[in-house]
C-alpha cells in the first residue's frame, strides 16, 4: 500500500514541481499570490475565480488593531456623525422626496441612518468621509482614511456635477452603497438587487423592464433625437465569506444556481458599480435639458460567471430595447489610487475560456495497478504537458495562460479510481491564439491518455464554451474622446496609466463585439487610498474592500461626464471604429 501511495504522490509532486511558478504562487502569502497571479488588474478586468484567498496574518492583525481603536471612539462619535449627516441634508436642501427616493419603504429610517452612519467612525471601514466634510471632522480615523482621496484642489475642479453628486452621496448614495454591500446576491440570483435598482430608477422617470437575461434589468429614458448611450453596471456578488472587518460586512448566505448554500460577499466591488449607476441616472434625469438622445441603463447579472452579458443579449437586449451607439461601463479597482481613472485606447481585458477535462481510467485495487488504468497518473501528466502549449505552440510575442485551477479525483489510499476532473481557465488576447490554446489542450489530453494506455472509448472528454468571453477592446476614437472629457473634468492628474498586469477577463466584451457595431469604452476607477495600495487585498478576497468615497462619487461623475460627451457626439463623426 505504501508503495502505491508513493507512486500517486510522485505523480502529483512531479506535476506541482513542473508547474513551478503556479505551485509557488499557491503556497506564497496572499500579497505574493496577488502579484504572482497578476490579479492586480482584476479591477479593469475581473477575474472569474471565486476562491477566497487565505487571511493574511499581517492584515488580520492590522484589522484587529484598527477595529479595537475604532470601537473605542465609536460610541462617542455616532451621534455627532448622525447630526452631521442630518445637517448635510438640511444644508443641501435635499430631502428623500426631493431626491426621488422611491418610497418611504426604501428610504433609510432614522434608525437605519444611525446604523449605516456608524461605520463611518470605524477605522477599516470603507465608509469614509472627506476631512472637510462635517461628518469627517469628528474623528481622526475618518480623515486618516481619506488619504489618497482627491485633494481639495482637485475637488475644486469638479463644479456642477461634482457638487450635485457630493450632495447626492450624502443624502442617498452612501446609504445605498451600504445597503448593497450588506445584501449581496450570487450570479443569476440578484433578484432583490434588481428590485431595488428598479425602484430607484422608476422613481427617476425611467421605463424599467426586469427579467432580461434572467435577473437582468433594463431602464430607458427617451429624450429626443440623438445618439443612444448605454451604461452598464454588473450586479452580482461572489461566494466568499467576508472578513474585511467593515462594520457593514456581509453576513449573507444564499443558495447558488447549482443548489449549494454559500456565503456571499461583494468581493469584487460591483456594489460600487450599481450605486454609481443610480447616481449617474439621477444626474442624467435632472439634466435632461443638457442632452438629447436615448439613455439605456442596464443592471447585468452574472458577470462573475461571465454569462450575464450574453444572457441579456440572447434575451433581446439589442432588439427589444433601443440599440446603443455607445456602451460605457467601469470597474472599481482595488489596485488603483482612490478616485483616479484609467482609460485604455484599445485592449482592456483578455478572452477567458473555462475548460473541463474529464480524465477517465479503469478502477483497480491500489496494490494491483497493472489491472487498471490510473486516471490520477494520466491527469498529472496532462497537467504538466499543458504547460508546454504556451511555450511551444504559440507565437512567443503573444501572451497566453493555461491555469489548472482544480484537480479532483480518487477516493482512498488503496483504490485506483476511474475518474479525475480538471478545471482550467484559458486566457489570450488574440482569437487565433485562443483557438490554438483550445486545440492544444484537446490534442495534449488525448495524446497523453493514449500514451498511458487509456482505451479509445475512455479518452478524456474536453468541454468548453459554457463560461467564456472574448477580449474586451475599447473603440479607440471613442476612448480618446472620453478620456479627453475626463481630463477636462478631473484634470490630467485625475487619470493614471499603469502598465498592464495579468490577463483578467470581463464579459462587457459581448456588448461591444465588432459585429454589434456598438462603440464601447470600459474604464477603471481607483478604490484604495495611495498609502494603502501596497497592502490592499485583491478582488475576490474575503479581505477585499474599497473606499466608496471617492469611488462612488468619481464613478458617478465619470459615467455622467462620459455620457454627456457621447450624447454631444454623433457616432459617424468619429469615423471608422478603431477596434
Ligand atoms: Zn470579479
Ligand atoms: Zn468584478
Amino acid at each position: 500500500m505504501s508503495s502505491i501511495t508513493a507512486i500517486s504522490s510522485f505523480a502529483l509532486i512531479a506535476a506541482l514541481a513542473a508547474a513551478g511558478p503556479q505551485a509557488q504562487a499557491q503556497s506564497a502569502p496572499p500579497e505574493a499570490t496577488e502579484q504572482a497571479a497578476g490579479d492586480t488588474d482584476a479591477a479593469q478586468a475581473t477575474d472569474d475565480d471565486p476562491q477566497e484567498r487565505s487571511l493574511s496574518s499581517k492584515a488580520a492583525e492590522a484589522a484587529g488593531k484598527a477595529a479595537e481603536k475604532a470601537s473605542e471612539i465609536t460610541g462617542a462619535v455616532v451621534d455627532k456623525v448622525k447630526a452631521a449627516v442630518d445637517k448635510a441634508r438640511a444644508d443641501t436642501g435635499i430631502t428623500d422626496a426631493e431626491t426621488d427616493q422611491p418610497s418611504s419603504a426604501v428610504a433609510p429610517s432614522n434608525a437605519e441612518i444611525q446604523r449605516q452612519t456608524q461605520p463611518a467612525t470605524n477605522a477599516g471601514s470603507a465608509k469614509i468621509t472627506k476631512p472637510d466634510d462635517a461628518a469627517g471632522a469628528v474623528a481622526t480615523p475618518v480623515s486618516a482614511m481619506a488619504q489618497g482621496a482627491p485633494t481639495k484642489r482637485e475637488w475644486s475642479r469638479l463644479k456642477g456635477v461634482s457638487e450635485a453628486v457630493a450632495a447626492d452621496y450624502k443624502a442617498n448614495l452612501e446609504s445605498l452603497f451600504v445597503h448593497f454591500h450588506e445584501n449581496p446576491e450570487l450570479s443569476f440570483r440578484e433578484s432583490k438587487t434588481a428590485n431595488r435598482l428598479a425602484s430607484e430608477l422608476k422613481a427617476l422617470g425611467y421605463e424599467v423592464t426586469q427579467g432580461v437575461g434572467q435577473t437582468g434589468l433594463v431602464a430607458v429614458m427617451r429624450n429626443g433625437d440623438g445618439p443612444t448611450v448605454m451604461m452598464r453596471a454588473d450586479m452580482d456578488g461572489l461566494p466568499v465569506e467576508e472578513k474585511s472587518g467593515l462594520a457593514y460586512a456581509s453576513k449573507a448566505m444564499q443558495e447558488d444556481i447549482d443548489g449549494e448554500m454559500k456565503p456571499v460577499m461583494h468581493a469584487c466591488g460591483h456594489d460600487v458599480h450599481i450605486t454609481s449607476l443610480v447616481g449617474a441616472a439621477r444626474q442624467m434625469a435632472t439634466r435632461k435639458n443638457d442632452w438629447k438622445g436615448t439613455l439605456v441603463l442596464i443592471g447585468q447579472p452574472a458577470e462573475e460567471r461571465i454569462s450575464g452579458a450574453k444572457a441579456m443579449l440572447d434575451d433581446g437586449l439589442y432588439s427589444r430595447f433601443p440599440k446603443p451607439d455607445y456602451a460605457i461601463a467601469f470597474h472599481v479597482a482595488a489596485d488603483l489610487p482612490a478616485g483616479k481613472i484609467e482609460v485604455n485606447d484599445s485592449l482592456v481585458s483578455s478572452s477567458s475560456d473555462s475548460v473541463n477535462i474529464t480524465v477517465r481510467g479503469i478502477g483497480a485495487h491500489g496494490a494491483g495497478p497493472h489491472k487498471g488504468v490510473d486516471p490520477i497518473l494520466v491527469a498529472s501528466h496532462i497537467v504538466v504537458a499543458l504547460q508546454s502549449i504556451v511555450s511551444r505552440s504559440i507565437n512567443p510575442l503573444e501572451p497566453g495562460v493555461i491555469t489548472v485551477g482544480s484537480f479532483h479525483g480518487g477516493f482512498k489510499h488503496n483504490i485506483i479510481s476511474d475518474k479525475v476532473d480538471l478545471q482550467l481557465t484559458v486566457r489570450s488576447n488574440n482569437p487565433k491564439v485562443r483557438d490554438q490554446l483550445i486545440a492544444g489542450i484537446e490534442r495534449t489530453a488525448e495524446g497523453i491518455a493514449r500514451g498511458l494506455g487509456v482505451p479509445e472509448n475512455l479518452l478524456p472528454i474536453v468541454e468548453y464554451g459554457f463560461e467564456s468571453t472574448p477580449t474586451t477592446i475599447n473603440d479607440t476614437p471613442t476612448a480618446k474622446l472620453v478620456r479627453s472629457a475626463f481630463v477636462d473634468k478631473f484634470g490630467a492628474d485625475g487619470l493614471v496609466n499603469p502598465p498592464a498586469e495579468g490577463m483578467g477577463a470581463e464579459d462587457f466584451a459581448y456588448f461591444v463585439q465588432p459585429e454589434t457595431g456598438v462603440r464601447g469604452v470600459y474604464f477603471a476607477v481607483g478604490g484604495t487610498p495611495e498609502d494603502e495600495l501596497a497592502n490592499a487585498a485583491g478582488h475576490h478576497s474575503g479581505l477585499f474592500k474599497v473606499w466608496p468615497e471617492p469611488a462612488v462619487k468619481v464613478g458617478t461623475e465619470a459615467m455622467t461626464t462620459a455620457a454627456m460627451k457621447l450624447f454631444a457626439t454623433p457616432p459617424a463623426s468619429l469615423g471608422a471604429s478603431g477596434q
